[in-house]
């Protein structure tokens, strides 16, 4: 049995207060530019919110490939375009789903 009373994840979207000031640091923080005091932040939010550990690890694992194909910390721009989109997928995924886009609103607003 585990005494572990958190917030429940799956509900809030995760791309508001907190989640977004995270996301806006999330290279900085892998790329280990951020200064102890953000760093912290971002580190204890990660830990407490399921989605954007998710989304941490998924961008940690394609510097780390990037890392490994050019064998340095810059990108050529033909990989770098090819990270983007792959990274634009992975966020959405972490994020449990797209939040603005492909949303099924049947606004079926016909006034007689
Ligand atoms: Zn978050």
């Amino acid at each position: 049995m585990s005494a572990s009373s958190g917030p429940v994840a799956g509900s809030e979207p995760c791309n508001d207060g907190p989640c977004n000031e995270a996301k806006g640091h999330l290279w900085d923080y892998l790329d280990g530019e951020l200064t102890g005091g953000d760093c912290d932040r971002i580190k204890s939010h990660i830990k407490e919110c399921p989605p954007c550990d998710e989304l941490f690890r998924n961008e940690q694992k394609v510097k780390d490939a990037v890392s490994r194909a050019c064998g340095c910390e810059q990108a050529p721009p033909d990989l770098q375009n090819r990270i983007t989109a792959m990274v634009g997928r992975l966020r959405s995924e972490a994020c449990g789903g797209t939040s603005d886009s492909t949303i099924s609103s049947q606004s079926d607003s016909s006034a007689g």
